[in-house]
This record gives structure tokens, C-alpha cells and sequence, in this order.
């Protein structure tokens, strides 16, 4: 398990002369075990965050620190977090239980009998176990997600990420999963950054929210400090704040 430290980061894309600052000066820390909500607008930087901690993105400027170490030079996979996207792919051709064993395959030592228990443990807890045989062509929005879910936790990952994750699904789909993700990170302890821009997301799921404008983070507190004592108009707007 680890927290996370996000220090002075920022990240320009393009030439210096007309780059655009997707984020700007973004400190950050993040205690072991902390679900913290990041909001903000479309083009507010989110995204670009959330893949500079996972290590798909370099930052231009600024630390990222997980745990003890400063993982700037490391890549994806020696940073030990698990990212669900909003377009989840699965691969259609292999079952439920062989999407979930690939990335062990890949990345673990177990031998195949302990890889076969983790993924069906893993399935047990997902609410998927009778699912393992099935390919995901078969199986409803809602089961596709649990599978990604289940697929990127199976590894017992230090961090999870999450990019709108839910935003495909149906109102009634999202009220579940919404739920399910919380009973999933606490049972987990892991310490998860969940992005979004749907407003009841942000206000019930996470232990902190982090809203950003403009690659700037605008105010950092509890839903309901934000909410009740937002730091400026911008933030008052876009949660509706109560005037
Ligand atoms: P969000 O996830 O909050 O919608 P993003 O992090 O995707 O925001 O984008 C922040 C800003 O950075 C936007 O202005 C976007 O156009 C820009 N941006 C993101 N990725 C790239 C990229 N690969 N190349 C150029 N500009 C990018
Ligand atoms: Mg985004």
C-alpha cells in the first residue's frame, strides 16, 4: 500500500511558444488508503493528472512519488497501479476468467493453480464467479464492468486509478456501481484517485475532492467542506453551491 505525492507537477503539450498548460503547478498529497474524487470541467486537466501518476504521460515539470519512491523515471508497470478508462476493452475473443489471468500471466510469477485462485477469489468478491466461462460478448454493460474492475485489481495493485469509469453506463447501472467501487476499495484499502465530472460521483464517493480549472487546482477538502465553503465562484458554480 502507498500514498501519494504530487509535487509542483505540471504538464505543457506542444512547442514552448504556444503550449497548452493541461496542468498547472498541481501540488498534492495523498494519504495511504485515501479515495480522493478529482472534478472539474471537460479540458480541466483531469485526465493528464491521472496518467502522469499511472506513468503514461511524462510530466513537464514536478514530482510524482509513490510510496517512498520518486517514480518519475519509472514506466506503467513498475509503478504498481491498476487504471479502469471509461472505454474499458476487453479482449473479445477470451473468456472472463482468461481476461483476468493475462495480466498475472504477464506480470507475476504465481503458477498457473495460484493464478487460478486469485482470479477466482477476485471473481467471488466481484459478484462474476459464475461468470468465468463466459466471453464478454455475452454478458450485459454492467457484468463487462465488473470483469474490468476485477481485471485490474486481480493483481492486489498499491494504486488505483480511475477515468470516468462509469460514464457509459445507465443511471440505474451507475447508482449500483458507484456503490460497488467503495465496498471494492475499502475491503482493498487501496488507495484510489477517481476521476469524474458527474456531480453525484463527486460529492458521495470520495474521502476528498480535488476540483481543478484549467490544468489549476481550485480547492482541495471534503465534499461537503467544498460544497458548503467553496474556495472561490468557480467551484461554487460548477458544484452548486448554495448561495
Ligand atoms: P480532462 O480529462 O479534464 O477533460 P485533459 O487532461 O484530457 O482534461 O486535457 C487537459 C488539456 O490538455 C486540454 O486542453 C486538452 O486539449 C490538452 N491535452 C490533453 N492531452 C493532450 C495531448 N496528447 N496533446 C495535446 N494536448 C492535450
Ligand atoms: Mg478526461
Amino acid at each position: 500500500m502507498a500514498g501519494i505525492t504530487i509535487d509542483n507537477v505540471t504538464k505543457r503539450f506542444g512547442a514552448e511558444d504556444n503550449a497548452v498548460v493541461a496542468v498547472d503547478d498541481v501540488s498534492l498529497d495523498i494519504d495511504d488508503g485515501e479515495f480522493v474524487v478529482f472534478v472539474g470541467p471537460s479540458g480541466s486537466g483531469k485526465s493528464t493528472l491521472l496518467r502522469m501518476v499511472a506513468g503514461l504521460e511524462q510530466q513537464s515539470e514536478g514530482d510524482v512519488v509513490i510510496g517512498d519512491t520518486v517514480v518519475n523515471e519509472l514506466g506503467p508497470r513498475a509503478r504498481d497501479i491498476a487504471m479502469v478508462f471509461q472505454n474499458y476493452a476487453l479482449y473479445p475473443n477470451m473468456t472472463v476468467e482468461e481476461n483476468m489471468s493475462f495480466g498475472l500471466k504477464m506480470s507475476t510469477d504465481m503458477d498457473d493453480d495460484e493464478i487460478a485462485r486469485t482470479v477466482t477469489d477476485t471473481a467471488e468478491m466481484m459478484g462474476i464467479g459464475n461468470l468465468l466461462d463466459d466471453t464478454p460478448g455475452e454478458l450485459s454493460g454492467g457484468q463487462q464492468q465488473r470483469v474490468a474492475l476485477g481485471r485490474s485489481i486481480v493483481r492486489d495493485p498499491n494504486v488505483f486509478l480511475m477515468d470516468e469509469p462509469l460514464s457509459n453506463l445507465d443511471a440505474k447501472l451507475r447508482t449500483e456501481m458507484r456503490t460497488e467501487i467503495n465496498r471494492l476499495q475499502q475491503d482493498l484499502g487501496v488507495t484510489t484517485l477517481y476521476v469524474t465530472h458527474d456531480q453525484t460521483e463527486a460529492m458521495t464517493m470520495g474521502d476528498r475532492l480535488v476540483v481543478l480549472n484549467y490544468g489549476e487546482l481550485q480547492q482541495v477538502g471534503t465534499p461537503l467542506e467544498c460544497f458548503y465553503r467553496p474556495a472561490n465562484r468557480f467551484v461554487a458554480g460548477f458544484l452548486g453551491s448554495p448561495s
